[in-house]
């Protein structure tokens, strides 16, 4: 069997070799083509001296090529790096210096921001761009074109670290989640394990994906490879655009699109989307970060297609947890409340502090072990032995629990979670509850400490334009939903929410002005 997806798309390259891997703005490169310039990308590298186990970088928006030399980097051992493009330059210098890559491969527009922090990335020796008309060093397509197409003899074996990516620093900096061959190749799990892959989790031939989530994240890379292991083509976008998207659903017949929960939300605000036809599109898959339920019947109703939810992290190479269409029943459903149930090959337990496992029903820590797990955190062994134990269980510090039939229910980050008179409160519940307000545009819930209780639930509101509303208002429809004790006791009513590139509400900025001196 296949140890890495390098093999993987070296036998779609013999076998269909004419199948279009990826298509990007009216470009289209086959599988012949992706094995062949991988091929050069990968003797490129190894005539720049880099060597098995090195990390290579990429900084950019969605490219073809980036998967292009990923795939190079990794059939000589190399290890790619993609790095968050909307980060500010010195979080790109501490990744670029965290990672040790001495090659860095830039897109366009980076030019600049990279040439501001070369002083703090001394190790970087090399600057590649792909199709980067604002760098006036070495072309990627140009380079690679200079070196022989000669597969190179090292073997890639599942062990071999294959991908570094770093979280998406919701709760910190952000950290390496160093990610094996082994892991990205998550297909072998379900046929290890005998199961039956579930019918939405692999394109089958003839699909057409949309990768419009961006590849410094785990879904957007994660999508990549799906496709490229599936040997079915990607239209890849440079970055979220919903005019862009509607207009390839339409008329490109784009079978499968993953999106976050805030891009979905963008897509059914969009002026044409009553008019778009969403017939041909089998499914969209959602994830990292909690939907509300409001949102998800808006999307049912007006897009129709199959929903799938998907639960995981970077540290997980994405999905462990998934919640398939025929669960997605928004009225009268408990299910949809769920993240669904595990992958094949995935175990999960919930957990106390003392990590020991807590009955069903019981709301705890949510650990897991399966291949898709990462190695560990780069250079970073204290963190690493905190998050993942001897026997290869690996804590998601996400808080949740289990019903009798083996369905996950996430509450929130363990960190997040609001201790009010003794009570635990979960901001997603009640975030929930308070964005089903009409009048609601956007809404975080967040502990403020409080003399009475500890710490007191406050909610943080964007309030819909051309619409007022009161915090006696708001407080007393949360009452009518959810117990008292998890009602906001005040209300703020900000301009907008702070959020990460992936849509996910930076809780620690609205908490840090309350906590200051205390935290
Ligand atoms: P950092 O680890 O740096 O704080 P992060 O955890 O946001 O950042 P990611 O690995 O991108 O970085 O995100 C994984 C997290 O996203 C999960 O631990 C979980 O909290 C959240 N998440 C993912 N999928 C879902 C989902 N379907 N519903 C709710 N939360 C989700
Ligand atoms: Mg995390």
């Amino acid at each position: 069997a296949a140890e890495s997806f390098c093999d993987v798309v070296r036998d779609h390259a013999r076998v269909q070799g004419d199948v279009i891997a990826f298509t990007y703005v009216g470009e289209e490169i086959s599988f012949a083509e992706l094995d062949e310039g991988a091929n050069r990308a990968a003797n490129g590298l190894a005539a720049l001296g880099v060597k098995p186990g090195e990390r290579v970088a990429f900084l950019g928006k969605n490219h073809p090529l980036y998967f292009e030399a990923f795939l190079g980097a990794a059939r000589i051992g190399a290890v790619m790096t993609p790095v968050n493009w909307r980060l500010a330059a010195p979080e790109v210098a501490y990744i670029l210096d965290n990672c040790q890559a001495r090659v860095v491969f830039i897109g366009e527009g980076f030019a600049e921001v990279l040439s501001g922090i070369r002083a703090d990335c001394p190790l970087v020796e090399q600057v590649i761009g792909i199709d980067a008309t604002d760098f006036t060093g070495t072309d990627y397509r140009i380079w690679r074109d200079g070196f022989s197409a000669t597969p190179p003899a090292h073997r890639v074996r599942a062990e071999d670290d294959a991908l570094q990516l770093y979280t998406s620093g919701t709760t910190g900096k952000p950290k390496g989640a160093v990610m094996t061959h082994g892991s990205i190749l998550s297909s072998r799990d379900a046929t290890a394990s005998g199961e039956e892959m579930r019918g939405w989790q692999e394109p089958i031939p003839g699909d057409v994906t949309l990768l419009a989530m961006p590849c410094f994240h785990i879904s957007g890379t994660g999508t990549g490879i799906g496709t490229m292991v599936a040997g079915t083509n990607s239209i890849v976008l440079p970055e979220y655009d919903p005019t862009k998207a509607l207009d390839l659903i339409a008329n490109f017949n784009i079978s499968k699109i993953f999106l976050v929960p805030a891009a979905i939300q963008i897509l059914l605000n969009h002026p044409r989307v009553s008019e778009t036809d969403f017939s041909r599109l089998k499914y969209i898959t959602y994830g990292a970060s909690p939907i509300p339920l409001e949102l998800m019947r808006e999307a049912m109703r007006v897009i129709g297609c199959g929903f799938v939810q998907m639960y995981g992290m970077t540290e997980t190479s994405g999905t462990i947890v998934a919640l398939d269409p025929e669960d997605h029943v928004p009225e009268g459903s408990p299910r949809m409340r769920s993240v669904g149930k595990p992958l094949a090959g995935v175990e999960l337990k919930i957990i106390d502090e003392a990590g020991n496992p807590v009955p069903v029903g019981t709301v705890g820590e949510i650990a897991t072990r399966s291949s898709k797990n990462m190695r560990g955190y780069w250079n970073n062994p204290d963190a690493t032995a905190s998050t993942i134990d001897a026997e290869g269980w690996l804590r998601t510090g996400d808080a949740g629990y289990l019903d009798e039939d083996g369905y996950l229910y996430i509450h929130d980050r363990v960190k997040d979670m609001i201790i009010s008179g003794g009570e635990n409160v979960y901001p997603a519940e009640v975030e929930n509850a308070l964005y089903s307000h009409p009048k609601v545009a956007d809404v975080a819930v967040i502990g403020v400490p409080d003399p009475k209780w500890g710490e007191a639930v406050k909610a943080c509101v964007v309030v819909k334009p051309g619409e007022t509303l009161t915090e006696a208002e708001l407080i007393a429809h949360a009452r009518t939903l959810i117990a008292g004790y998890k009602c906001p006791k005040t209300v703020d009513f900000i301009p907008a929410l702070p959020r990460n590139p992936s849509g996910k509400i930076l809780r620690r900025e609205l908490r840090a002005p309350y906590w200051v001196g205390r935290d």
